[in-house]
Order: C-alpha cells, then structure tokens, then sequence
C-alpha cells in the first residue's frame, strides 16, 4: 500500500500509515501549513480515485485543523478498488 498526500499545487508529499489500521497518516515533511514536525493527517470523505486504482480523501492536518490536499492510497488493485470492494463484500476470496 502507497500513500501519499497530493497537495492543492500538485506537489506529491509521501506519507506512511505509524501502524497498520491507524486512523491517520504520518507526512515524510513538516506540516505544509503550520511547519508542525511530523505531521499527521486524517483523510474524510473516503472515495475511489478517479482511475478507480486508488482511494482518495480530502486531507486535514490534525496538528493546525487546516486542509492540506487529497490523500491518495494506492492499493494493489485487481479490478479497481470499487470492483475490489463489492468482490470482497461477497466473501470471494482471490488467490
Ligand atoms: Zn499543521
């Protein structure tokens, strides 16, 4: 799993989870907005990207509560990660 963060100006700013089902992501940088080290943000709004390969989420910093851009987490996806969510939905397991 990728994540990174997409920041309004295009810029790319990786991110990683602290631990695995944490309910935030930890920037590679300082906070965009307020210089915050280590910055955490919580994405709202989970969506399907629109390649359908990703999940993305409007993304707040919880340090400052400011929005700093789309978060982006790219999932190895077989079909997309909508088609992905209904196939799991039914209990089919892929091998
Ligand atoms: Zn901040």
């Amino acid at each position: 799993m990728k994540i990174y963060l997409i920041r309004p100006t295009g810029k790319k700013v990786p991110a990683k989870l602290p631990y695995e089902s944490a309910d935030h992501a930890v920037l590679a940088t300082d906070c965009p907005e307020c210089g915050e080290h280590e910055a955490k943000v919580q994405g709202t709004g989970k969506r399907s990207s629109q390649d359908k390969m990703a999940w993305e989420a409007d993304a707040v910093a919880t340090c400052c509560d400011r929005y700093v851009g789309t978060l982006r987490c790219e999932v190895s996806t077989l079909f997309g990660v909508e088609e992905d969510a209904r196939v799991f939905s039914l209990g089919i397991k892929i091998y």
